[in-house]
Order: structure tokens, then sequence, then C-alpha cells
């Protein structure tokens, strides 16, 4: 393929999964649950969404992993410190600070947006990168890269990272991933 051919020295060879932390990854609230946090931090107490462990451990063999929350650095840091084994590095810790701010018109709520070109500054291409999201605003730009999960609350027995798992290591061996099928991947294989 061409875009082997031209790959520079240096340049990143495998695809780039992009997380977002709250409601995706884990559920932090003041207020605790019914069912004892997986950890507390700032008053947190936070809930891993399940399947995450082996979510994260085995796209690593296949992704680059990054996080990318429009939370503060202080806890985006902490966060993420706890949900990757020292073994995996995420690329990339990203917060609030790389995010657009933008007021929606409708309600005047403010959202945090990612633009991925930020991404590609680190030599991913954008087709191939993939966010894992579940505000679909904060990507609206590049919904072709999105994959919108549900918004976790906390429920024991949410499976969406499992289901999610198996579609993403699919989807890894296409060159494109913006040209793909990404709306229905609770039930369709690529
Ligand atoms: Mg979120």
């Amino acid at each position: 393929m061409l875009s082997r051919i031209m790959r520079m020295p240096g340049q990143p060879t495998r695809p780039l999964l992009i997380l977002d932390l709250d409601e995706t990854l884990i559920r932090a609230t003041m207020t605790h649950l019914s069912h004892a946090p997986d950890f507390v931090v700032f008053d947190y107490a936070s809930y891993c969404r399940p399947f995450l462990s082996s979510f994260i451990a085995e796209r690593s063999t296949i992704f680059d992993l990054a996080i990318w929350s429009a939370g503060t650095p202080e806890y985006v840091n902490k966060i993420t410190e706890r949900l990757f084994p020292v073994q995996i590095k995420p690329v990339f810790v990203w917060c609030r600070d790389r995010c657009d701010p933008f007021v929606y018109r409708n309600t005047e709520q403010l959202f945090y947006q990612k633009d991925l070109e930020k991404a590609t500054t680190l030599g991913y291409p954008l087709s191939r990168i993939v966010i894992v999201e579940d505000n679909p605003i904060n990507v609206q730009n590049h919904s072709g890269n999105a994959l919108y999960i549900s918004s976790y609350q906390g429920d024991p027995s949410d499976r969406e990272l499992e289901l999610l798992g198996s579609f993403l290591d699919q989807l890894s061996k296409h060159p494109d991933f913006r040209t793909q099928e990404k709306r229905y991947w609770r039930s369709t294989s690529l």
C-alpha cells in the first residue's frame, strides 16, 4: 500500500484507540452506589465498567491506547493510573486543556469537544484512529472515527466493553476506519 511505502521512520505502525473516561470506562460519583466502589479518588467513588481490565489488556495487543477526557489533569491522571497496569502505557493522557469548549445552542450547555486532528500530529493518520465516547457531541466533527457507547452509570451487569472489544479487533483490520459502518457494533460483525 502507498501509505505503507510512504511511512516515515519513527511513525506509529499500529492503529490508535482513544478512550474517553467518565461514563465510558468508569462511573465516578460523590454518592456511593449500592455496591462497593473499585477505588476512591478525590472523594469520588469510582466504579469500573465490567470487563475493563481485559478490554485494556486485549486491545493493547493490537492498538496503541490513549486516554482523552474533559476532566482536570489531576483527576484524569489519577484515574488513568488506576486503570492501566504498569506494563501498558497509554501513548497520551489528554485532559480538558486539549479539548475545545463548545456551547450547544439549544440548551446553552457547555461541552468539551475532542478534535482528533490533534492526534495526527503524533503520526497517526485519521484513517487509523478510533475514539470510544459516550457523548456524540464531544466528537461531532469526527463522527466517522467514533464508536458511541452507552453512558455507564455503574450497572454491574453491563456488557458493553465485552461486545465492543471484539468489534474493535475486527475494525483494526480495515485500512480506513471511517468508511466502516459502526452504528450497529453490538449486533454486527465487519
Ligand atoms: Mg464521557
